[in-house]
């Protein structure tokens, strides 16, 4: 396919930008850049990324001749969400969990999820728990589609007690998830900060983990409260919530080289701005006025990512739990941990970039811009180190050496 030239507002002005498709690669492309995030927590400053085919082939300040210019704006390596659900729209009559769709309709939707997903900066999303991810991951990494690269749980295992299984019928679940393309296990050990109780024993649980581990899987866990012990000390590889989970269970965690992915806002404001959508659905309150609880939520969620944060070697990933509502929105979780909890800005981007890339165990692909690494690279129109809002003026997208957004004024 040719380039293609679309038009897009930003800050006011129309501007070009260029849309360029997937074929043929260009055999070289140099970016220049005057701030360059290197996706650890190093700052490069007045260098160009020389960009071979998919990869990054070179940091060379003297490289020419230039094709990008981005000089003036803050480069990094493009965001890892590790929680997402692209799967996830509202549905036909606009409500949450309605569906209506045709599945041409619904498949349109992931498709729309994952392109502003990619727009917002995010190159690759781990999405938990839909078997319809597998097939937008082909779609996608075949270049059929535009998206961030797609880590998909296919079906999660959802904690109900004795009915989950036996131990046994537990490893049968993982390995069907392993057989149906998973990249990981999705676990719901229990359900949420008002519904704590255990839905899995401790034997269930680590079962899954362990027959994932010898699967060569990863396991994402639900947990709240004690679950994240439970999920701890049966070798899971990840939590996600994880509040009020105490302070010996977060050392737990950090001794054991657990991730942890916390949530500071965006989750709970997308609720809240989308509340008629969201009322009365499963698992939401009945009425509008059940809404505003959950500004008391986001505080609890605030103080347990401030304890988190205090626990020395604990290691905390970015992951958003966008859904409906909250798809391309998903940099908005970057300010909330920044202005509402009190995250360094550098180790917000970290917890987006080489973290989350170690905790995918994809480091050596992803994650940081170094030689050898996919070309995944972003621009920002400002510096998210003075102001956290930066964040939402992605102005370059590159992903594997292909420029999908480029709105530079
Ligand atoms: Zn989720």
């Amino acid at each position: 396919m040719r380039p293609a030239v679309m038009l897009v507002c930003i800050l006011g002005f129309i501007v070009p930008a260029q849309l360029v498709s997937t074929t043929p690669l260009p055999k070289r492309i140099v970016i220049a850049a005057s701030t360059l995030f290197d996706g650890k927590g190093h700052v490069l400053r007045d260098t160009r990324i020389v960009i071979d085919g998919t990869k990054i082939v070179a940091i060379d300040p003297k490289a020419a001749p230039v094709d990008y210019d981005l000089r003036g704006l803050t480069v990094l390596p493009g965001w890892i969400d590790s929680h997402v659900h692209l799967a996830w729209s509202f549905g036909k009559d606009g409500k949450n969990g309605s569906g209506g769709w045709t599945p041409e309709e619904a498949a349109y939707q992931t498709a729309s999820n994952a392109w502003v997903t990619l727009m917002a900066g995010f190159t690759t999303v781990q999405s938990l728990g839909s078997p319809a991810d597998v097939a937008l991951r082909g779609a996608i990494a075949r270049g059929d589609l535009p998206g961030p690269r797609v880590l998909t749980a296919v079906e999660p295992l959802m904690g109900q007690g004795e009915k989950t299984g036996t131990p046994d019928e537990i490893r049968a679940f993982v390995r069907k998830q392993k057989q149906a393309g998973a990249d990981l296990i999705k676990i719901f050990a229990n359900y949420s900060v008002n519904r704590p109780n255990l839905m899995l024993s401790q034997e269930q649980l680590d079962a899954a983990c362990d027959e994932a581990k010898k699967q060569g899987l990863r396991t994402l866990v639900h947990a709240y409260k004690d679950a994240v012990r439970s999920a701890t000390m049966a070798g899971c590889t990840e939590i996600e919530h994880g509040v009020l989970a105490t302070d010996d269970d977060l050392k737990l965690m950090a001794a054991k080289g657990v991730y942890l992915d916390p949530q500071a806002g965006l989750v709970w404001e997308n609720y809240l701005r989308n509340k008629e959508k969201f009322v009365g659905t499963p698992g939401y309150p009945a009425s509008l006025e059940g809404f505003a609880s959950m500004q008391e939520l986001i505080l609890v969620y605030h103080d347990f990512m401030k304890r988190a944060l205090k626990i020395p070697g604990l290691k905390i990933v970015f992951g958003t739990d966008a859904l409906a509502g909250s798809h391309g929105r998903n940099a908005e979780e970057f300010v909330d941990r920044v202005r509402d909890v009190g995250v360094d800005p550098m180790a917000a981007m970290v917890s987006a970039n080489s973290v989350a890339a170690e905790a995918l165990r994809l480091s050596d692909q992803i994650g940081s811009i170094a030689p050898g690494l996919e070309a995944d690279i972003i621009a920002l129109d400002g510096d998210p180190l003075k102001d956290i809002t930066a964040v939402r003026r992605v102005v370059f997208v590159m992903k594997g050496g292909v420029v999908y957004k480029y709105a530079v004024r």
